[in-house]
């Protein structure tokens, strides 16, 4: 049933691995007619509410600088305290937000976060902080350069007292790239690089990149690629999920919406939305309000509706699972 054999030309140099940037590379294709595979599963024959998750990457050049230097310092303390800003905002959207570090993020957290900086956020760490009281989920990222692997960042979460995570935040989906990611080993539990004693299988794909999102797959939906030469069909004893990152951010989700409003995909086939918020914007003169009123906020009005779902990765899969059936859906116009 499915119909998803295809091939792209790409970019080259490395920007972010799968860091979900839709806006700036969006294929643009006309959202008609076209391909939804999967069948609409038990129990789901009438939900028809797309799935979005806002996240944000902090690549492994941030903080800038040499860890323990006073420029160091005060580009973490500076992204701190905008991510507190913009998590403050999602909560009182009541939406959904992800943050997925990268190693050198959390190094500095290990170095910077003593108690008196601590005190500014109920006495935990931001990621605690985070979590705890603002309700952020929190993945590893990771483009596994300087010596930290996906297993080491994840490490590094539990460390800081927010480990658990199993998303595998960002990676390159093509194996005909040179920085093809070789998602499949994670069908194993890996060690690390950094921490060679750590073991972690992450299981569940997001935001299948290219290098600089220069031609990112166009795709919304959930299902568990066959094997590296067959991504995009769906293999049910599969042991990782991938989800769709679709493109175009609110507006691409308002196209999701009317997939289903006018029959085009049925209600049971779950479409799939995300994407990353980049810390420029956050750090940005008022960055944290202008996400507020440019994504929040529409982005809520949508929910308020019962259109649309703000969800993170992980309990995104576990409602694909038991309200969806774990049916695959997998929408290539
Ligand atoms: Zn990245």
């Amino acid at each position: 049933m499915n119909d998803r054999l295809f091939s792209f030309a790409f970019g080259v140099l490395l920007a972010c691995v799968g860091c979900g940037d839709a806006a700036a590379v969006a294929p643009s294709s006309a959202a008609s007619s076209s391909s939804s595979g999967g069948a609409g599963g038990g129990g789901a024959a009438t939900l028809a509410v797309v799935e979005v998750v806002l996240f944000t990457h902090i690549e492994d050049q941030s903080p800038v600088g040499e860890l323990g230097s006073a420029p160091s310092k005060a580009s973490y303390l500076g992204l701190r305290g905008a991510l507190i800003e913009v998590a403050t905002f999602a909560k009182a959207r009541k939406l959904s937000w992800v943050l997925q570090p990268d190693w050198k993020y959390l190094e500095a957290a290990r170095l910077y976060e003593d108690d008196a900086l601590k005190a500014s956020t109920n006495g935990k760490n931001l990621f605690v902080h985070l979590r705890d009281d603002l309700g952020v989920a929190i993945d590893p990222h990771s483009h596994e350069k300087g010596g930290y692997n996906y297993t080491d960042v994840a490490h590094l979460l539990e460390l800081l007292g927010v480990g658990g995570s199993t998303v595998i935040g960002g990676h390159i989906w093509d194996p005909s790239l040179p920085e093809f990611a070789e998602w499949d080993r994670f069908r194993v539990p890996l060690a690390g690089m950094k921490f060679p004693a750590a073991l972690w299988r992450g299981d569940i794909l997001i935001g299948a990149g290219t290098p600089n999102h220069v031609n990112d797959p166009l795709v919304s939906g959930a299902w568990r690629p066959q094997d590296r030469d067959h991504y995009f069909d769906d293999a049910p004893a599969g042991n990782i999920v991938a989800f769709g990152a679709w493109h175009d951010q609110v507006a691409g989700v308002e196209e999701l919406v009317a997939l289903y409003a006018d029959g085009t995909v049925k209600p049971g086939q779950m479409l799939t939305a995300s994407w990353n918020i980049e810390p420029s914007a956050i750090v940005a003169k008022d960055g944290p309000s202008t996400i507020d009123a440019t994504v929040f906020e529409p982005l809520a009005a949508l929910v308020a509706k019962g259109l649309v779902e703000s969800t993170d990765f992980t309990s995104l899969t576990q409602r694909w699972q038991t309200d969806f059936g774990g049916q695959a859906t997998i929408y290539k116009p």
